[in-house]
């Protein structure tokens, strides 16, 4: 038998590439091979991709902020035939430019509109643009009750309702929170116009980005605040969801198995992996019930109220030769300690290095591991200058400090993000190091 060799030329090993299934991108346990599906799929698939994951790789998976499944711990050699082993499985995988819509698109009574046509026209009138830079993400977002909105896009179109008819906004740039509008269209010129500006992005080379094309514009002022994907959702049609996920998007092979075992026990047939590193499961009220209560007692986040569900964690050491800290140890004493800290306004962002791979958006609060030791950052990223520095011994009992810092001065209906932001990075710093704000 021939083993094939993997084209080194196909592979992009640039940091912060985007390693997709057929280039997959080198971290510190191995290659790391990206799965993009545009479309739900069985609990029997998701048991054989695992078992591929555990053949040809370490048999951890991780689910992206993204919602796309990545395979580690691969070789150039394993990391070829899993490329050939999961096309054969028939999944609906994503091609080409990426182009994103919510996970309950066309399931969800409350949406203003249907995405998926538009996002579906984009793609295929994007099928003959060159040039694009790598990561370029496009989100159509029908305005419904699982947003994309904290995701990053180059190209965002939104519903928007006016007067009877539909339209749609076009952001360029950032999350929506921060993004710049370029305009407000019908269907026809929303999907003329986002090819138009694809065309000029791949025409100024592969490192442009959205943003580029963003100057002077105004930025965006109407963002609904995230709803989390974790807990149970009636959809249309009396088809219910439930939304699971691994500690931290993290899961060993095993472990994801026993939960697609359970699922196909109790009838339900189609799952997506999404946003917030979830798995949603549709099925019968009853089945996701059974399905929830299953994951629950085998220590996957099944409600927006678990803590580590607010935790943005890298894979940190040892599976990352970058990362000088354990990150997913300091993120499960963070949950178990600091709870009240963690009400869903913000996410704590715990990262092995500056990169900032789980979170490259600012966050309210970040920790970050360095050769010293542990730098705090305060509404940033990863990279920016921290206001506060301690070992690695101390991280966990600084967090803690914070944390009661915060219980202490918290205003009535405050939330933890307001806050922290109100408290201001000098505070912080002199409750970190003195243990006293
Ligand atoms: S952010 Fe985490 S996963 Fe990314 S390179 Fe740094 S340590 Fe590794």
């Amino acid at each position: 038998m021939t083993v094939p060799s993997l084209d080194r030329k196909a592979l992009d090993m640039r940091r912060g590439a985007c390693p997709a299934l057929s280039a997959p991108m080198m971290t510190g346990d191995g290659l790391l091979a990206r799965i993009a599906l545009i479309d739900a799929i069985s609990a029997g698939q998701l048991a054989e991709l695992c078992r591929l994951a555990q053949r040809h790789g370490n048999g951890i998976l991780d689910i992206s902020a993204r919602g796309n499944l990545q395979a580690r711990g691969l070789t150039e050699i394993s990391a070829t035939i899993l490329d050939t082993e999961v096309r054969a499985l028939n999944l609906p995988l994503r091609e080409g430019l990426a182009v994103e819509a919510p996970p309950f698109a066309g399931l969800d009574e409350t949406e203003i509109v249907d995405p998926r046509p538009v996002a579906e026209a984009i793609r295929q009138a994007a099928r003959g643009i060159e040039g694009l830079a790598p990561k370029m993400c496009l989100v159509v977002d029908g305005h419904g009750r699982l947003r994309l909105s904290h995701l990053l896009a180059d190209i965002r179109l939104v519903a928007v309702r006016s007067g009877e008819s539909i339209r749609w906004k076009l952001l360029l740039g950032g999350p929506e929170a921060t993004g710049k509008i370029c305009g407000i269209f019908n269907e026809a010129d929303a999907i003329a116009t986002a090819i138009s500006l694809l065309r000029k992005l791949a025409a100024m080379g592969n490192r442009a980005r959205g943003r580029d094309l963003a100057d002077g514009l105004p930025v965006n002022t109407d963002v609904p605040p995230p709803v989390s994907p974790f807990g149970r959702f009636a959809l249309s049609n009396g088809v219910y969801a439930i939304g699971l996920g691994p500690a931290f998007g993290q899961a060993k092979a095993e472990s994801l198995i026993m939960l697609s075992e359970r699922t196909e026990q109790l009838g339900i047939k189609f799952l997506k992996p999404a946003l917030d590193h979830s798995l949603l499961f549709f099925g019968t009220h009853e089945a996701c019930k059974a399905l929830s209560d299953f994951a629950g007692q085998n220590g996957f986040i099944t409600s927006s109220a678990d803590p580590r569900g607010h935790i943005a964690a890298c894979p940190g050491s040892p599976a990352c030769t970058s990362a000088t800290i354990a990150t997913h140890d300091i993120a499960s004493e963070a949950a178990a300690e600091c709870a009240d800290l963690l009400d869903g306004s913000f996410k704590l962002h715990v990262t092995g290095c500056p990169k900032g791979c789980a979170h490259p958006e600012p966050s309210a609060l970040t920790l970050c591991g360095t050769a010293d030791g542990i730098s705090l950052i305060g509404r940033g990223k990863a990279a920016e200058p921290p206001f506060a520095s301690v070992s690695f011994a101390d991280t966990n009992a600084s967090l803690r400090r914070i944390a009661d810092f915060v219980r202490t001065e918290r205003r009535e209906g405050e939330n933890s993000a307001a806050c922290l932001a109100r408290l201001g990075t000098d505070r912080l710093a002199a409750a970190v190091t003195s243990g006293r704000p």
